[in-house]
């Protein structure tokens, strides 16, 4: 997880100004409208908004099981607060929480995620890297920086994926729900189009992963289209308790940090940016679908029988090799589907 406080340049209070749908005193300023809400009905376009995204992509249908990927943060905990207000009588709500083993973080954070389930009444289901791969980050980590063999968030990030699908398999999940917001997505095709990887672009969208394939559960993004502050400033005005200390010490994702910035900038002088360049995404979407319809399908591991888009052998066994290769993990430690 990458721990981001959120840029506020969009969102600001505005004393003097009267909220656009009532006579009330405006306290959130949406630059991009430009918008003046009172809180009453900036809650309400926000979960209009929410709603709109579940509808017009099919994310939600009636009876779904589905999951929550619950790091104790912002976007997760106030994803697993609407799940819980808008579906939980239609469908199961299962939250998941993954521990990469990081004393001083995840610890706290994962504090946060189950003091949220169990004030939401949504059953939580925590798994570890210790248990999963016989190794956690903080130990494991320290060794990287003199081996070739990827960067901590790459290794972390591809091996988190993997067991946060697995479990929503075991779980018989319909749908793994993530708080993945539209700075997050914005980044993503960003980065896709600028490093020329159109394959990557194609797969992206509400919803990852057609579920054709039975060992891999389609991840849903409630939030593709709220941009980050205004998730913060939800929490804020909901009382949302959520995970707000320090970022991981791991860190590495360099490029994306870049990006961040970079579009941040774009956001505060051309307001409505980042929703401009999702569109374009989605409009151009239909035709890079029909382009790399050959290599975007799902193949099965030979390794390990998981799903890869990749190759042969899927991400997961390509790391787990090289560590233990590298003497980093243990081969009778990891889950016996990787050994
Ligand atoms: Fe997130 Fe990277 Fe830290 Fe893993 S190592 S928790 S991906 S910031």
């Amino acid at each position: 997880m990458n721990c981001r406080k959120a840029d506020v340049r969009e969102i600001e209070l505005k004393e003097s100004k009267k909220c656009d749908k009532c006579n009330k005193k405006a306290i959130v300023f949406l630059a991009y409208g430009p918008h003046n809400y009172c809180q009453s009905h900036f809650i309400n376009q926000f979960e209009k908004r929410f709603r709109r995204t579940i509808r017009q992509n099919n994310l939600i249908l009636k009876k779904e099981r589905i999951g929550i990927a619950l790091s104790g943060g912002k976007d997760s905990t106030a994803l697993a607060f609407l799940l819980q207000k808008y579906f939980k009588f239609n469908n199961e709500l299962i939250a998941i929480s993954i521990d990469e083993g990081m004393p001083g973080y995840r610890d706290k954070s994962l504090a946060f995620a189950k003091k949220t389930c169990k004030k939401l009444g949504i059953k939580h289901k925590i798994y570890s890297f210790k248990d999963y791969f016989g190794f956690n980050v903080k130990d494991a980590f320290k060794k990287l920086d003199s081996l070739d063999i990827g960067n901590a968030c790459s290794i972390c990030g591809t091996l988190r994926r993997r067991i946060l699908n697995d479990s929503a398999v075991e779980l018989k999940l319909d749908k793994l729900a993530i708080g993945h917001n539209l700075d997050d997505e914005s980044q993503s095709i960003a980065m896709n189009l600028f490093e020329n990887d159109l394959v990557r672009l194609s797969r992206m969208g509400a919803q990852v992963g057609s579920g054709n394939n039975d060992s891999f559960v389609p991840r849903i993004k409630p939030f593709q289209s709220t941009l980050e502050n205004e998730i913060e400033y939800y929490c804020m005005l909901n009382n949302i308790d959520h995970y707000f200390g320090e970022c991981c010490p791991h860190s590495s994702q360099v490029k994306r940090r870049f990006f961040r910035i970079k579009l941040a900038e774009f956001e505060s002088k051309f307001p409505g940016t980042k929703y401009s360049i999702l569109r374009s995404f989605e409009s151009l979407k239909p035709i890079l679908i029909k382009s790399f319809a050959k290599k975007i399908s799902w193949n099965v591991c030979q390794e390990c029988g998981g799903p890869t888009n990749s190759s042969n052998v899927c991400k997961t066994c390509e790391i787990l090799n090289k560590l233990k290769k590298a003497k980093i993990i243990k081969k009778n430690k990891i889950n016996k589907k990787f050994k």
